[in-house]
């Protein structure tokens, strides 16, 4: 488990904003969580590549529980606009606070380290930063350009912020062609205000039903985390407002808690259930769900992409 504060090796703390707050209730966590510990040479390789690029991603600031097996076949998720986000929500441990400028040749390191993964699908995901006056549109979109110019076969999908408050900024993003644009709703309304309390589930919803206004032919993919504390009919709630906005994936996964500072596991969903959740999710129309304990938006999205154009064929 991830450390809120190290003032030995990290004289900042990671959240600073958690620090005051008691420890959370942390459980045991059942058989079909666990995962082996990182140990291939696949995985160093791609590690000593995200670290010679001075890249980061997602897959190591979350601490994903998938790394060991997405970077053995060269699969990441790459963060830009550094490492550090401007919200704090309760599940994430993504380090918050006041980010840096941007790095202008940023967008060219990640077309770089692409072409040198031999990447057939790339996930480009942010930092929150609400510091900035398009909230990071723009570097999107330039980073999507060149991935586009260096690897013109690489399929592209963004997992975007929010982008509250910054108009203009969805359409930058958009306008720029990605293949897949994804945007998470984490949670059901009821725990925006707990779990995601720098934003809003409408707000969230209206995004992605924007991109389809924009572009029809855009795939669109959410995701939520359950064991949050949600109930099942709040769940399936979300379904159907998803599937209002047009979206096309759906992606449900069991939240693990970072750290004693972050929200509590509130329940082990058994994989039985995932399955069910993924029979009710196809009944209601989406074109693609991914639901297992492991799932997170980004594993497998290669794979899941061919699948994803396969069934939109299929109709
Ligand atoms: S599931 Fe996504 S975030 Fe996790 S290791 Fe794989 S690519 Fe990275």
């Amino acid at each position: 488990m991830a450390v809120v504060l190290d003032l030995v090796n990290n004289p900042r703390p990671r959240h600073p904003e958690k620090a005051h707050k008691p420890d959370s209730p942390v459980s045991p966590k059942p058989d079909w969580i666990r995962v082996k510990a990182p140990v291939s040479p696949g995985y160093f390789a791609t590690q000593k590549l995200m670290r010679e690029n001075g890249l980061h991603t997602v897959c190591e600031e979350a601490g994903c529980p998938n790394i060991g097996e997405c970077w053995e076949k060269k699969h990441a998720t790459f963060m830009i606009m550094g490492d550090t986000c401007t919200r704090a929500c309760a599940f994430c441990n993504v380090k918050t606070g006041l980010p840096g400028a941007l790095d202008p040749n940023e967008p060219a390191r990640v077309a770089d380290a692409t072409a040198k993964l031999g990447l057939a699908h790339i996930v480009v995901t942010s930092v929150d930063r609400d510091d900035l006056a398009d909230g990071g549109a723009g570097h999107f979109a330039e980073t999507i350009r060149a991935i586009r110019a260096r690897c013109p076969q690489t399929t592209i999908e963004v997992l975007t912020p929010d982008f509250l408050r910054k108009d203009g900024a969805l359409e930058a993003v958009v306008e720029a062609r990605p293949d897949v644009f994804n945007h998470n709703l984490e949670t059901v309304p009821s725990l925006y205000l707990t779990v995601r309390p720098g934003a809003r589930y409408f707000h969230s919803l209206r995004l992605l039903q924007r991109v389809k206004e924009l572009d029809p032919t855009m795939f669109t993919k959410s995701g939520i985390m359950v064991g949050l504390g949600e109930e099942r009919n709040e769940v399936l709630q979300v379904m159907d407002d998803l599937r209002s906005a047009q979206v096309d994936f759906l992606t449900v996964g069991q939240y693990l808690q970072p750290t004693r500072k972050h929200h509590e596991v509130k329940r082990f969903v058994p994989p039985d259930e995932f399955k069910s959740v993924e029979a009710i999710a196809y009944s209601k129309g989406f074109l693609m769900v991914a639901a297992s304990p492991l799932t997170r938006s980004s594993h497998h999205a290669g794979d899941d992409f061919a699948r994803l154009k396969a069934a939109r064929a299929a109709r």
